[in-house]
């Protein structure tokens, strides 16, 4: 079914791309390996892209082997002595149950003027749209303004959620900086939704602070993500070798580099760019959010379960005001837990995933001067395959995300 809604929405939206671009994943395996584990046996096939960490902590990683990968990794396990688990056999299996198309999407346009639900994955175009729809409609609440263009030329939207109190702090939010983390981009949406559809639920935290709110922060990622592969993760630039794309969350100008990056423009996952702010996309929202100067900022990733506190650029370094976020984290992990008992962990970023330089967070809260600044890893938690969060846990996901928002609002 994946396949078929992938060449329809190819053949629909972007004429030119041919069947065999679409990439499948019948017969991937995603793997739960130790870390020492990996290092001793799947180094080379890592090194090469053969294979490629998705997901982990700091004692087990997850490992996406495609099919044709599958007998070698096995084997070089087998011969390391190294125990694993296997997540899935079948990865397409897994993301055929989030690509549900959405029954609704008819009948919504012309009940509410939108194509919006969360109970589906949506295409940029159905959240770019229901973002004019709320400034349309709500324009005393809500604005929508562009950061700038992709390099593509798409828009990079983001909405303005204000009752028009001038003394109000600011705050930002946004997901989707890794194309394919879709539950993110949804998670964001329904931020949106919720701050302006049903504001009077929220009166008394958007009385005190306006929300600016990007849920797609790499629309040509994103897209490319809907129509050829689904596990793309960077922007769409063009590189003289030929191949495409840079890690966004590598990219921003604070310690830029230093760790958890390759320098590698074919590096399918965490090329870090040519230099700080080589791309567009970061480039154009860090120069909003530096003009805006939140005092919140949040950024939604998945997966794994977590709110991670900057700083990330080393394995050691902490603001000096580190307590003071982990004190309000506890808030939003308390917050986040109420809504389906779901636990996601709190702590310095390099000890629960890894040191990576270039992240957004590490740059609002080190540059642009962000008090609470956070990123925030939403379902599902490492004992599940990671991307493919089925499209029946969107909704849960996404007021566990808002939860954490409002809770960390609050304290600012
Ligand atoms: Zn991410």
């Amino acid at each position: 079914m994946y396949r078929a809604i992938a060449l329809l929405s190819a053949v629909l939206f972007a004429g030119s791309i041919s069947a065999e671009s679409v990439v499948s994943y019948d017969g991937d395996n995603v793997l739960s390996i130790p870390v020492d584990g990996v290092e001793k046996a799947l180094r080379s096939l890592i090194d090469n892209g053969d294979v490629e960490r998705w997901g982990g902590n700091v004692t087990h990683l997850q490992i996406h082997v495609p099919s044709a990968k599958v007998e070698e990794a096995i084997g070089a396990l087998a011969r390391n002595d190294v125990d694993y688990s296997i997540l899935t056999e079948d990865l397409q299996r897994d993301l055929d149950q989030e690509t549900v198309a959405s029954k609704n999407r008819v009948r919504n346009i012309f009940r509410s003027g939108h194509s919006m639900d969360w109970t589906s994955y949506h295409r940029l175009s159905d959240i770019h749209n229901y973002m004019d729809y709320l400034a349309k409609t709500y324009p005393n609440v809500a604005s929508v303004a562009s950061a700038g263009k992709t390099i593509e030329g798409r828009d990079l939207k983001y909405l303005k959620i204000s009752s028009g109190n001038r003394n109000a702090k600011k705050f930002w939010v946004d997901g989707g900086i890794h194309a394919r983390e879709w539950a993110a981009t949804a998670s964001a949406a329904y931020v949106m939704k919720e701050l302006v559809e049903n504001r009077s639920k929220y009166a008394s935290v958007l009385n005190k602070i306006d929300f600016y709110v990007m849920p797609v922060m790499n629309p040509d990622g994103y897209e490319y993500s809907h129509t050829n592969e689904r596990m793309w993760r960077k922007n769409r630039r063009r590189h003289s070798s030929g191949c495409v794309g840079a890690d966004l969350n590598r990219n921003w100008g604070f310690h830029w580099g230093e760790s958890g990056v390759s320098k590698n423009p074919c590096d399918p996952q965490i090329y870090a760019g040519a230099k700080a702010f080589s791309e567009p996309e970061s480039q154009s929202i860090a120069n909003v959010i530096s003009s805006l100067k939140p005092e919140g900022y949040i950024s939604f990733h998945t997966y794994g379960q977590y709110i991670l506190i900057p700083f990330a650029f080393d394995d050691y370094t902490k603001p000096n005001d580190f307590n003071e976020l982990r004190r309000v984290a506890l808030k939003a992990q308390a917050a986040m837990k109420a809504v389906a008992g779901e636990t996601y962990k709190v702590g310095h970023t390099p000890t629960l995933v890894g040191a990576a330089a270039g992240g957004s967070d590490d740059w609002v809260k080190g540059v642009a001067g962000a008090k609470y600044a956070y990123t925030f890893e939403l379902r599902p938690n490492n004992d599940r395959v990671g991307f493919a969060l089925p499209a029946r846990l969107i909704s849960v996901a996404a007021q566990e995300a808002l939860a954490g928002v409002l809770a960390v609002a609050n304290e600012v």
